[in-house]
C-alpha cells in the first residue's frame, strides 16, 4: 500500500490511481513491467506479471523482509500475500486460501511453487524432522504431479494440464504437520521424454512424441523422465511397475484392419507389448480390444464383436484412462504420505489449514474443444467465488465496523455459470441428456437441441442463430460469451469426450493383471458386467461436481488473490503487449476489483497504525497525542488534512473513501520523514554523545578513585611495615619497601632515603664519641675510594701504623721500629698518623715497593728493602692541610697489589 518504492516504479497499489479507467491500469501496470516491478497490490490482491526472466527477488533476504510484516510494510510479492495468508491462519486460527489465476502460461505454477517455498522457509523454526520431511514431501510432489500433468503446449512450455488444490494443514504453533492434493486432470495423453534409450527401449517407447498417435500434435504431451525419477524417490515411492503403466498409455498406437467379416488387430507385437507392460495374457488383451461382454435382457451374457471404429474408440478410451489413473494413483500415494497422521486435537490444537489453489486459466484457442469449455467454465466459477468473496468480505468488514455499505455495479458472471451449469437448461445438462439417448445422436444435433433451449439466452449463440455471423460454422460452431470473453466452441468430439465410454472388458482386463499397482488402479474391474447396470456419471457432470466441490471448500475460507497476467505470447522479458494484457485485466476483473475496493473505501487501517503511520503530519499527536484514545488523534489528524468529509469512522478502523487522501497523507509523511529522520540523528547523536561523556567521566571518576585507593593503600602498608622499625635491630633495613604505584614513585625514593638518613642517625647515635675519628676517617674514605677498591678495611679497625705491628708484619716490625724511633727522636713528632706499604708507580708505568710513614709533621718515603731507609722527607705544615694529593700509591693494609691515588688532602686533615 505505502509508496515505498518511489512513484518512479508507477503506484505500488491500483488503488491509488488517480482515476480507475483502462488507460491508467494499463499505463501503470505497463511501467511497473518495464521497471522489473512485476507485483502490484489491489488491496490485498496482488496482480502479477509474468516477467519470463529470473528475478532476484525471491532469496533470503526477501523471505526474511516479508517475515510478520503488514502487507503495505513492504513492496507487492507474493511473499506478502503468502504472509498474510499465513499469519490470518496463525493469529487468528482461520482457515485461509490463496487462489492463483491467470491464463496457461501466466506464471501461476512459478507462483505456487514461490507460495509453498515461502511457506516451507518460514515454518518449523524448531528444525524438527518430522515437519522437515512434511514440508519437503509437499514441495517434491509438486514436481512429480508438474511431471505427470504438464504438457507442453504452443502457448507455454511447462502448462499445467490439471487443476490442483493442495491443502497444508498446520498445528497450532504454525507448523505444517501435513497435506492433501485434490487434483483436477483435464488431458489424458501423456509420453515420457528423457528417459535413457535403454530404458525406453525396454518400455517399448521411442523417444520421439511424433511417433504416437495422442501425442503427435505440435510434439506435445511430453514428460521429462530423469527428475521425475529423482522426485518419485524423494516422495517415498519408485516403482518400475508405474513405469510400466505410463508406456502402457501410447501403446494405443496399434491399428485394427477388417478382414472379410470380423476386424483384426494389425501385427501380433502391439498386443505383446502391451500384454507385456501390463502382466497380462496377450489373448486377453486381443479379446478386450475386438470384443465387449453385453448383458442381455434375459441377464445372459454374450461376447459382442466391435466395428472396426468402435475397436478404435474403445482402445483410445483405455490408453487415456489407463493414464488418468495412474495420475489419480500417484495423487493418492501421495496424498498417503503427506496426510496428518495422529492428529490429536487435544493434544495438538487447532488444526487450521491454507489452501493453495493453482488451476488451469482461461483459455481462448482458435479452435476449442471439450477441454477449454470445461476449463472456462471452472474459470467462470472462480471468478463467481472471487466476486462472491471479494463482496462479500468487504460487506462483512463495513457490517463489522458499523459503515453503511454502498452498493456498486460490477458484472456478475452467475448467468453465464447458470448457462453452463443449470440442471435441465444448462449446456452441460443438454450434453448429458444427449449422452443418455439411446440410438444415433451426433454432435451436431446436441448443438441443435443446444441452439433450441439456449437460443434466448443472452450469452450463448450460433451460427444458425446468428447466420450472419461468418466466423462460426453452421452445425458445429457454438459461442459462449464469457465474462473474459466471448469463445467459440466447436461441437465436435464433445458428446464422445464426455461419454468417455470405457468397456467394462478393459477394466477387468486390468483387475486381472499381475502387476499389483495395475491391479489396485482397477478396483471396479471386479464387477461382472450384470453388476453394472448404472450408467457412469459423464465427463462433464464429472467436472462439474468436483468444480463445485471445490468452490465450496474455498468458499469456507479466508481467500487470498494471485492474479496472473501473461505480458506476451513469445515468452519475452521486454515486450508488454497491450492488447493481450488489456484483454487479460478485462477478463480477470480487475478494474472492478479496484472499484469495488474504491467504490467502498479504498484504504482502511486499525486506529494505533494509521496513527503511528501519520502522527507526524498533526502537531496534536506528534510525538504523542494527549487525547483519551487513539480515534480522537486520528480524528484530529483527518480534521487539520481536512478529510472529515472523505472517512468513516468504524468501531477499530478507520476507512479512507479515495486514495488521493491518503496519498496526501503519504506525501506529506514522506515529505517530514528526511526531516524526521535528521531530527532523530540529531538527537540520537546528542544522545551518543552524552552518553559516551557520561561514561568517560564515569571511568575517571573510578581511575580517581582507585588512584587514591591505591595510594592510601600503598601508605598503609608502609605504615604496617616499618610501624616497629624504632625496636628492631637494624632499624627495618631488612624490611622490603613495597612496590609504590606509579604516582608515588618519586615520594617513595624520598621516603626511603629519610629512612636511610635516620637509621644512620640511630646507628651514629650509638658510637661512642673515641670512635667517631675512624668512623669520620672511613666515610671520607668510602668517598674518596668511591668504589673503586673492593676491600678497603672498613669493617676492622683502622690502626693507623701497621708497620711497627708484629700481627701485621712479623718480620720487618723491629726494622720500621728502631727507623720510627730514630725519626722521632730527630724530627720530635708526637704521633704516628699512618705507615703501611705502598707502590710508587712512575710515569713509565714502573712500579717500585716503598713505606709511607706519616706523623703530623711528616710525610716520609721509605725503602723497605733497606730496613727503611728514608728516601724523602716532607714536612706537614700544621693546621694547614695540604690540598695537592701526593703522587703516591699507597696500600695502607699493606697489600700491594692494589693501587689508588691517595687523597690525602682529605685524610690527614
Ligand atoms: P502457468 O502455471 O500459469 O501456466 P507457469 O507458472 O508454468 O504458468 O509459467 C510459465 C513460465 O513462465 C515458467 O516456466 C517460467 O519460465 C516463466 N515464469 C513464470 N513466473 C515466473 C517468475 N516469477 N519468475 C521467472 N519466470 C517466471
Amino acid at each position: 500500500m505505502a509508496e515505498l518504492e518511489g512513484l518512479e516504479f508507477g503506484k505500488s497499489d491500483f488503488v491509488l490511481l488517480d482515476e480507475v479507467n483502462m488507460e491508467q491500469f494499463m499505463e501503470n501496470l505497463k511501467l511497473r513491467f518495464e521497471k522489473a516491478r512485476i507485483y502490484t497490490f489491489i488491496g490485498e490482491v496482488v496482480v502479477s506479471v509474468n516477467p519470463y526472466k529470473q528475478m532476484d527477488i525471491y532469496g533470503k533476504e526477501a523471505i526474511d523482509a516479508y517475515r510478520g510484516r503488514e502487507l503495505y510494510e513492504n513492496p507487492p510479492h507474493l511473499y506478502a500475500v503468502a504472509d498474510a495468508a499465513y499469519k490470518a491462519m496463525k493469529r487468528r486460527a482461520k482457515d485461509t486460501c490463496i487462489v492463483i489465476s491467470g491464463e496457461s502460461g501466466a506464471g501461476k505454477t512459478e507462483a505456487s511453487k514461490y507460495i509453498m517455498q515461502y511457506i516451507a522457509a518460514i515454518t518449523n523454526p524448531s528444525q524438527r524432522a518430522e515437519v522437515e520431511s512434511v514440508k519437503n514431501v509437499l514441495l517434491k510432489s509438486n514436481c512429480v504431479l508438474e511431471a505427470f500433468g504438464n504438457a507442453k503446449t504452443n502457448r507455454n512450455d511447462n502448462s499445467s494440464r490439471f487443476g490442483k488444490y493442495m491443502d497444508i494443514n498446520f498445528n497450532f504453533n504454525g507448523d505444517p504437520t501435513g497435506g492433501h492434493i485434490n487434483n483436477y486432470l483435464l488431458e489424458k495423453v501423456r509420453l515420457l521424454r528423457g528417459g535413457s534409450e535403454e530404458m525406453l527401449g525396454s518400455l517399448h517407447l521411442q523417444n520421439d512424441p511424433v511417433n504416437y498417435v495422442y501425442t503427435r500434435e505440435g510434439a506435445a504431451s511430453t514428460i521429462k523422465f530423469n527428475p521425475v525419477i529423482y522426485d518419485l524417490h524423494q516422495i517415498q515411492f519408485y516403482n518400475t511397475r508405474i513405469m510400466n503403466c505410463v508406456s502402457a498409455t501410447p501403446q494405443g498406437n496399434l491399428q485394427f484392419e477388417t478382414d472379410s467379416e470380423s476386424v483384426q488387430v494389425v501385427g501380433s507385437e502391439a498386443v505383446s507389448d502391451i500384454a507385456g507392460l501390463t502382466t497380462t495374457e496377450p489373448d486377453n488383451v486381443t479379446k478386450s480390444l475386438l470384443y465387449r461382454t453385453v448383458a442381455t435382457g434375459g441377464g445372459e451374457v454374450i461376447e459382442k464383436g466391435h466395428t472396426e471404429k468402435e475397436a478404435c474408440f474403445g482402445r483410445d478410451a483405455f490408453a487415456k484412462a489407463l493414464y488418468e489413473r495412474l495420475f489419480c494413483w500417484i495423487v493418492a500415494r501421495i496424498n498417503a504420505v503427506i496426510e496428518v497422521k495422529d492428529y490429536n486435537p487435544v493434544l495438538h490444537g487447532k488444526n487450521t489449514v491454507i489452501g493453495v489453489l493453482d488451476i488451469y486459466g482461461f483459455e481462448i484457442f482458435d479452435n476449442n474443444s471439450f477441454e477449454q469449455f470445461c476449463i472456462n467454465y471452472c474459470n467462470e466459477k472462480l471468478q463467481q467465488l472471487f466476486i462472491e468473496l471479494i463482496l462479500r468480505q468487504e460487506q462483512d468488514e463495513y457490517q463489522r465496523e458499523g459503515i453503511t455499505w454502498q452498493h456498486i455495479d460490477y458484472f456478475n458472471n452467475q448467468i453465464i455459470v447458470d448457462l453452463v451449469e443449470q440442471p435441465h437448461k444448462g449446456i452441460i445438462s443438454v450434453l448429458d441428456e444427449a449422452c443418455l439417448t439411446v440410438g444415433k445422436v451426433t454432435d451436431t444435433i446436441c448443438l441443435e437441441s443446444m441452439d433450441a433451449k439456449l437460443g434466448q439466452h443472452p450469452h450463448y449463440t450460433s451460427r444458425k442463430l446468428t447466420p450472419s455471423d461468418k466466423t462460426m460454422e453452421f452445425h458445429r460452431d457454438f459461442r459462449i460469451r464469457h465474462y473474459a470473453g466471448d469463445v467459440t466452441y466447436s461441437v465436435e468430439g464433445f458428446l464422445d469426450k464426455n461419454k468417455d465410454p470405457l468397456f467394462q472388458d478393459f477394466k477387468r482386463l486390468m483387475y486381472n493383471s499381475s502387476n499389483p499397482v495395475l491391479k489396485e488402479m482397477w478396483p471396479d474391474g471386479q464387477l461382472s458386467i450384470t453388476e453394472v447396470t448404472k450408467r457412469p456419471l459423464t465427463a462433464a457432470t464429472l467436472f462439474k461436481n468436483s468444480i463445485v466441490a471445490l468452490v465450496d471448500k474455498l468458499g469456507c475460507k479466508e481467500p487470498y488473490y494471485v492474479r496472473c497476467i501473461k505480458p506476451n505470447e513469445m515468452k519475452s522479458p521486454v515486450l508488454f503487449d497491450d492488447a493481450r494484457c488489456q484483454h487479460q485485466v478485462a477478463y480477470l476483473g480487475l478494474l472492478e476489483n479496484v472499484r469495488v475496493r474504491r467504490a467502498g473505501f479504498a484504504y482502511r487501517q486499525p486506529y494505533a497504525r494509521f496513527l503511528q503511520r501519520y502522527k507526524m503530519t498533526c502537531e496534536y499527536t506528534w510525538p504523542n497525542h494527549l487525547m483519551e484514545t487513539d480515534r480522537e488523534a486520528v480524528e484530529a489528524i483527518v480534521t487539520q488534512h481536512g478529510f472529515q468529509d472523505d472517512v468513516a469512522y468504524g468501531h477499530t478502523k478507520l476507512f479512507v473513501r479515495t486514495p488521493r487522501s491518503l496519498f496526501t497523507l503519504e506525501q506529506e509523511r514522506a515529505a517530514l520523514i528526511p526531516i524526521l529522520v535528521l531530527f532523530l540523528q540529531k538527537v540520537w547523536r546528542g544522545a551518543l554523545a552524552r552518553m559516551r561523556c557520561q561514561r568517560m567521566r564515569a571511568i575517571y571518576a573510578i581511575m580517581g578513585c582507585y588512584k587514591r585507593y591505591k595510594v592510601k593503600a600503598h601508605f598503609w602498608e608502609v605504615e604496617r611495615r616499618f610501624t616497629n622499625v624504632r625496636n628492631m635491630a637494624d632499624y627495618g633495613k631488612s624490611v622490603e619497601w613495597p612496590t609504590p604505584p606509579a604516582a608515588l614513585a618519586q615520594f617513595d625514593s624520598i621516603t626511603q632515603q629519610l629512612h636511610r638518613r635516620w637509621r644512620a642517625r640511630q646507628i651514629v647515635k650509638n658510637i661512642p664519641p673515641s670512635d667517631m675519628g675512624e668512623v669520620r676517617a672511613k666515610v671520607a674514605a668510602l668517598g674518596a675510594l668511591s668504589g673503586e677498591r673492593k676491600d678497603w678495611g672498613c669493617g676492622r679497625p683502622w690502626e693507623r701504623d701497621y708497620l711497627s705491628n708484629v700481627r701485621d708484619c712479623p718480620q720487618t716490625s723491629s726494622n720500621f721500629i728502631r727507623i720510627s724511633k730514630e725519626l722521632r727522636n730527630k724530627d720530635q713528632y708526637n704521633q704516628v698518623l699512618f705507615s703501611g706499604f705502598c707502590r710508587k708507580v712512575n710515569r713509565f708505568n714502573k712500579s717500585t715497593d716503598r713505606a709511607l710513614f706519616i706523623t703530623e709533621k711528616h710525610i716520609y718515603k721509605l725503602d723497605p728493602k733497606k730496613q727503611f731507609k728514608v728516601l724523602k722527607r716532607l714536612p706537614l705544615e700544621s693546621g694547614r692541610p695540604n690540598r695537592h694529593p701526593i703522587p703516591y700509591t699507597v696500600c695502607h693494609l699493606g697489600c700491594r697489589d692494589e693501587q689508588w691515588l691517595c687523597p690525602l688532602s682529605v685524610s690527614v686533615s
